[in-house]
């Protein structure tokens, strides 16, 4: 049971979520060893730190939060320049037992510093475990410049692309299409309220986005974002990818006024809205139906395993 000091908060974790992050740990392709895993995190507060407690919109005993896990230094020049998303301190601390601190979510207890606990109001925990998840993607729309009205189009209909789908929804996009190749994946993402989906072959049927998500950055997403995309348009990279490079168009990119951008992860205050987003509830129907298996703490071994080597949404460890 960790102390808590006086700006931290104690909380009894009620679900985590696991990430394309701990299956790579898992399957030994991130290989950081011994290290506490889970980043998607929700629970209970059960003790709030002296300092803390008390202060405006700070969670009280009991309710149910979303924890940003990430501790950002400040002092970095990324933090300096307002891009704590990019700091250089983000994970990697070793805690007294060795273990190297990775989100610390696959445990009973997390204690967090307080500026990290975000209030979800009642909702289903696993869907509270999605906040950090919602908080890249508040981000990706925030570095895409995303607006009210906007014509969105989404490569890929995995997890990434269900959460663009649904915020970008939610925010009042006038339209949001999907790209994806595999056949069952665009036909659930259909289901989920896509205005279109389309196979990559069918790109040319799509209205000309003001803003193209990428949600694996591969070379040939990136290609079809470039064919998404209307001239003065936004192309955001927001997965990664680790195969060959694609090539920048540079004459196409400066002739049609194109922003391509990268995101990753997430700011304190797209956890703010990403708390909002779960605590109004409008989106939680639809965060549930991504939960693709839940599993007790003990059978941890199982949730990693099925991430690692099935196709899935989310896979969530409830204690
Ligand atoms: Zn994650
Ligand atoms: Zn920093």
């Amino acid at each position: 049971m960790p102390d808590v000091g006086d700006s931290e908060v104690l909380v009894r974790i009620a679900a985590c979520g696991v990430c394309t992050m701990e299956a790579n740990l898992y399957a030994g392709r991130m290989p950081v060893y011994p290290s506490a895993a889970g980043h998607e995190i929700a629970g209970w507060v059960e003790r709030v730190g002296e300092k803390a407690a008390g202060l405006e919109d700070m969670p009280e005993v009991g309710s149910l939060v979303t924890i940003d896990g990430l501790p950002r230094c400040g002092t970095c020049r990324s933090c300096r320049a307002g891009q704590s998303a990019i700091c250089v301190a983000l994970q990697g601390n070793v805690r007294e037992d060795g273990a190297i601190t990775m989100g610390e979510g696959l445990a009973d207890y997390i204690k967090v510093h307080a500026s990290r606990v975000w209030s979800v109001g009642d909702t289903d925990p696993a869907v509270a475990a999605m906040g950090e998840p919602l908080a890249c993607v508040v981000h990706s729309l925030r570095r895409g410049g995303f607006r009210a009205g906007d014509r969105v189009t989404v490569i890929g209909a995995g997890y990434m692309g269900h959460l663009h789908l649904a915020v970008t929804k939610q925010l009042q996009a006038r339209s949001v299409a999907v790209v994806e190749q595999d056949e069952q994946r665009l036909a659930a993402i259909a289901a989920a309220g896509a205005d279109t989906a389309v196979a990559p072959g069918d790109i040319g049927q799509l209205p000309q986005a003001d803003v193209v998500f990428v949600t694996i950055a591969s070379r040939e997403s990136i290609a079809l974002a470039l064919a998404a995309v209307a001239d003065g348009g936004r192309i955001v990279l927001y997965g990664g990818s680790d195969g060959p490079p694609a090539e920048l168009p540079g004459y196409e990119v400066h002739r049609r006024q194109l922003t391509v951008t990268g995101s990753f992860s997430h700011e304190p205050e797209d956890w703010r809205a990403a708390a909002e987003l779960l605590r109004g509830g409008a989106l939680n129907g639809r965060l549930e139906t991504l939960v693709t298996a839940r599993y007790a703490l003990d059978e941890v071994e199982k949730a990693l395993k099925q991430a690692a080597e099935t196709p899935v949404y989310r896979v969530v460890v409830t204690p």
